[in-house]
């Protein structure tokens, strides 16, 4: 089998902007899917996103210039495609723009070996798991606690048995405040529904610490990300202070950053980035080296795919449930109590929906 060909497309997907998030940044996600087609006919596709609005071009590019590079590969051979991306192309990596472009070519691959065999990549992955937990992480963002309030319950309303929560607006305000969020949303919730808290790297260690104590009483599912990414001393000591787990990874760029974290204990679970890690081969490799620490994986978006990523390792934990990409597509999972429900559609299952093309589509 080999790679005839490549074709990209641009999507402007919207989101949910709630108050005091105005802003471009907010309201559309530049979405990126790569469309490899083979001689057998069989075609794979794989996506990949960009926050920063202004390289949507460029990351388009790099994913076609990618997958150019792909024509006349046997997508099966999916570390001999990867030998191809990630290490011979060191002068615009490692990292960055070439990991989150790569990622889409990779998911794409895997869409191929998945349909080649007849199996969705939940089993071929390793299949653990034909269902896994996930949690709402798009309704739980506001400034103010009504309107927090208001997204517990509609997360509550959709089957959510876990929803995750960010600090307000100060992030060197008062410790009260930070507390007082918590607890009106354990007021919707109760203790049945986890409680997941990310504090996106704004807390100083110190600060983690006194507010993780502070917060100790409503039993959170872990704290994320609670200092700045590259201070893994610090981090760790935050871990090693607190009773509650420590959730990081997201940022991180290949295997070794993350091996850091690992061996410096400055992580309980680990999240990992897809897109980052350049796709499904290089984050097979992070869940096996976090397996041997006995740390559980946690993903970090597109969790239309990074499902069947999770649901297949024995250290799956749990999927972040965020909606900003799934708009797109046609063959989401289900949620059963709290859990996604893979299917046997192979490969990831996913087909582009083609009203959400009409509609989204930018280039
Ligand atoms: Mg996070």
């Amino acid at each position: 089998m080999k790679i005839t060909s490549i074709e990209v497309g641009t999507y402007m997907m919207p989101r949910h902007v709630p108050r005091g998030y105005e802003g471009r940044r907010w309201e559309v996600l530049p979405t990126v899917v790569a469309h490899l087609r083979t001689d057998t006919g069989i075609e794979g596709i794989g996506h990949t996103i960009t926050l920063n609005h202004e390289f949507t071009r460029s990351l388009a590019t790099m994913v076609g210039e990618i997958g150019e590079l792909m024509i006349g590969q046997d997508p099966r051979r999916t570390e001999q495609a990867l030998s191809k991306i990630i290490y011979p192309a060191n002068w615009v990596g490692p990292g960055g723009l070439l990991n989150i472009a790569a990622c889409a070519i990779d998911i794409a691959l895997w869409d191929i070996v998945g349909k080649d065999l007849g199996q969705p990549l939940w089993r071929l992955l390793g299949g653990a798991n034909d269902r896994i937990r996930v949690y709402d992480s798009g309704s739980l963002i506001g400034v103010d606690v009504e309107t927090l309030q208001r997204g517990a319950e509609s997360a509550l309303k959709a089957g959510y048995r876990a929803m995750k929560m960010r600090p307000g607006g100060d992030r060197h305000g008062r410790i009260k405040d930070t507390v007082a969020r918590v607890r009106a949303i354990r007021d919707v919730i109760g203790y049945d529904v986890d409680l997941l808290y990310d504090v996106n790297q704004t807390w100083t260690p110190s600060r983690a610490i006194r507010a993780g104590r502070a917060l100790e009483e409503f039993e959170l599912f872990w704290i994320e990300d609670p200092t700045l990414m590259h201070d893994v001393a610090g981090q760790a000591a935050v871990a090693r202070a607190l009773d509650v787990p420590i959730c990081s990874g997201e940022y991180h760029y290949d295997v070794p950053a993350l091996l850091k974290l690992l061996e410096a204990r400055a992580v309980d679970y680990l999240m990992v980035d897809m897109m980052r890690m350049g796709g499904i081969t290089q984050f097979r490799k992070v869940a096996a080296m976090a397996e041997a620490f006995g740390v559980p994986v946690a993903s970090h978006l597109i969790p239309e795919v990074f499902c069947h990523c999770i649901a297949a390792i024995p250290n799956g934990l749990i999927v972040e449930g965020m909606p900003w990409t799934q708009g797109l597509f046609r063959g989401l999972p289900e949620l059963a109590d709290g859990k996604l429900v893979l299917t046997e559609r192979p490969g990831h299952g996913l087909e582009l929906d083609p009203e959400a093309v009409k509609k989204h589509r930018a280039g």
